[in-house]
């Protein structure tokens, strides 16, 4: 009996999770307690983008609620499928901006990599749901390529593994990328976005912990968690786990409409993160990408919430707003453009 438990919890390691994602809306629904004919609306607009989504995010999602924060994030939705005017397939002109394949060196200081395109989660809103998520991603000798890149520019002292999820690689593919980034001598930072943590908390195993422990780069993550349900305590124990291991915690959002567009949810999301050891990095104005528009929140309802934050808040956990313009040499902050105060004339 013993054995059989020990066999059990070898099986449920990360890479099964992964592999045991829901991709049916309909079993999704039906697990969730939620009858389809309640939802007709998903028909056609998982076509482009596949529903994925790990059980251990599916069980923070309320039963029978069709309108759950989580679960709007990862729902197929009619209005994907809506051609609406300024919102495009390739928002960020990214798909032309990389000197070499998976490398986009837009910023002075750093280069952003992205190593596949794959995800463990499909998030709807995502600007970079039109790529090729199926592709194989980057090989040890285009990986070459691009440190050879990067120590011909002694201003980049930080590598970001983006993706995609850089978290989907297994650990000795991590492992066998850090040591050839080590070899940059100018190189001080490698930074991981990823958003695996947060739907399959168990990826952040012993192995990786080792690996983030042992070499000499520091290690920043930022997370990507949206709102305050998505932080539960398996997720806190990751945390507390990277915490130990001497990496620096940050989170980015993306402002939501229906998901998080609301002063409370951001205050309570605030509190959630520091209690996981994490510090509010972003709060990104979606992009304006083709079959997201529903999800659309104004800049200046942004600038509100952000005004409203800085009341409840202490200010290392209210989050820069910030928009990401194609061709500028950093995030765009969002702020209120204050009305000259007019001269007095006396
Ligand atoms: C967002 C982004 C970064 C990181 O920007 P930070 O302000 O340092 O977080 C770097 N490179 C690219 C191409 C990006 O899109
Ligand atoms: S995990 Fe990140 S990159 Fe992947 S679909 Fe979600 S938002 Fe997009």
């Amino acid at each position: 009996m013993i054995t059989r438990t020990i066999a059990t919890c070898q099986i449920e390691d990360w890479q099964k999770q992964l592999s045991e994602a829901f991709s049916s809306v309909k079993k999704l629904l039906e697990h969730l307690e939620i009858p389809i004919n309640d939802y007709p609306t998903w028909v056609g607009a998982e076509k482009d983008f596949p529903l994925r989504v790990p059980r251990a995010f599916v069980n923070k999602i309320s039963m029978g609620d069709i309108n759950d924060p989580l679960l709007r994030q990862v729902l197929p939705h009619h209005d994907e499928t809506l051609s609406v005017a300024g919102f495009t397939k390739d928002p960020l002109l990214e798909l032309k901006a990389n000197p070499s394949k998976g490398l986009l060196h837009k910023y002075s200081s750093r280069v952003l990599v992205i190593l596949g395109s794959a995800c463990a989660v499909h998030c709807r809103y995502c600007f970079r749901r039109h790529f090729p998520y199926q592709d194989n991603g980057l090989s040890q000798r285009e990986f070459e390529d691009i440190v050879n890149y990067v120590k011909r520019f002694p201003e980049v002292n930080e590598v970001i593994l983006s993706g995609g999820d850089p978290l989907i690689s297994s650990n000795s593919r991590l492992n066998h990328l850090i040591e050839a980034l080590e070899q940059i001598p100018h190189l001080r930072r490698i930074r991981f976005h990823t958003r695996t943590p947060v739907v399959i908390p168990a990826r952040i195993d012993a192995e990786f912990i080792a690996l983030v422990q042992r070499t000499s780069l520091q290690v920043i993550m930022v997370l990507h968690c949206n709102h305050p349900n998505e932080l539960d305590p398996a997720f806190t124990e990751a945390m507390s786990a990277l915490k130990a291991a001497g990496v620096t915690l940050l989170n980015q959002s993306v402002l939501l409409q229906g998901v998080n567009d609301n002063a409370n949810i951001l205050t309570q999301l605030s509190e959630a993160l520091f209690d996981s050891h994490i510090l509010p990095y972003y709060l990104h104005v979606l992009d304006p990408v083709a079959g997201a528009s529903h999800f659309n929140v104004d800049e200046s309802t942004g600038v509100a919430l952000i005004n409203q934050l800085l009341t409840t808040l202490p200010g290392y956990l209210v989050p820069k707003l910030v928009k990401e313009e194609a061709g500028q040499a950093s995030k765009t902050p969002v702020v209120e453009t204050i009305p000259a105060t007019p001269k007095s004339t006396k």
